[in-house]
């Protein structure tokens, strides 16, 4: 397994490499994050000595038990972890105290809830907020257009515990490239049009891209790839 992953870095960088140079753009402009969910904790280690340090997880039980796996075993550098599944608002204190990040924030009362946990932990949490873009049922994400998205967008400079970095969005699931295309156009469009208007926000990062479809969200301005399969493999149980 650890040659394999060595190799799926390895391949991933250069196909990075090459559709930043058909974009045009700078690949140090974009941070590769390794999406490890599912895989087990030794995955992660060998995705860190073949020389990855940000990596994504969508649940917070399955990464609290990584990370105590992780304790013991000796690490070229600390990896810097995401959330980016779904938070329940109740598990936000866990959350805060485990993840570098979290990427998924999808409505005022979450923001309230990791803002009150983030202050009771004596930090300033990182957070991108998820926009749906897509009609499927099953994806989360605050609304481009609700009264609720604007009311956090609102509310977001004056929760001193927060500090927001940008959007995440995911893409639905299409065969026709052009449907990722068009939906990572609309988040940059909307990150253009929302830090117009909410001038104390940092809208600069754009996390879009997955392994189906990242070369389209580079040349579409993403600053910020989740790769899982592109790296792991293909995951045994989907997620
Ligand atoms: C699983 C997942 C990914 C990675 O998906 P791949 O297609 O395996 O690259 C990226 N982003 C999110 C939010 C995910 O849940």
């Amino acid at each position: 397994m650890s040659s394999d992953i060595y190799v799926g870095v390895t391949q991933t960088l250069e196909s990075i490499t090459n559709a930043c140079r058909r974009a045009g753009r700078n690949s140090s402009d974009i941070r590769l994050m390794a999406v490890s969910k599912t895989h087990p904790a030794e995955a992660m280690v060998e995705a860190l000595r073949a020389g990855l340090t940000l990596f994504g997880e969508n649940r917070v039980q399955e990464y609290e038990r990584k990370s105590r796996e992780l304790d013991g075993v000796e690490l070229p550098g600390a990896p810097e972890v995401h959330l980016i599944g779904h938070l329940q608002s109740n598990k936000a204190a866990r959350a805060v105290q485990l993840f570098q990040s979290i990427d998924t924030l999808d409505s005022l009362r979450l923001a309230k809830r990791i803002n009150e946990a983030a202050a009771k932990a004596g930090r300033v949490m990182p957070v991108l907020l998820e926009v749906k873009l897509s009609s499927e049922e099953s994806k989360s994400g605050l609304s481009p257009e609700g009264e609720e998205t604007e009311r956090l967008l609102e509310a977001l400079p004056g929760l001193a515990n927060l500090k927001v970095n940008g959007l995440m969005t995911v893409a639905p699931l299409d065969d026709d490239p052009e449907v990722a295309r068009a939906c990572f156009r609309r988040l940059r469009q909307l990150r253009d049009a929302w830090a117009a208007k909410h001038q104390r926000l940092d809208l600069h990062e754009l996390s879009m891209g997955m392994s189906g479809d990242y070369e389209i969200a580079i040349e579409e301005g993403s600053t910020m790839i989740r790769l899982g399969t592109a790296i792991f493999g293909a995951r045994e149980t989907p997620v």
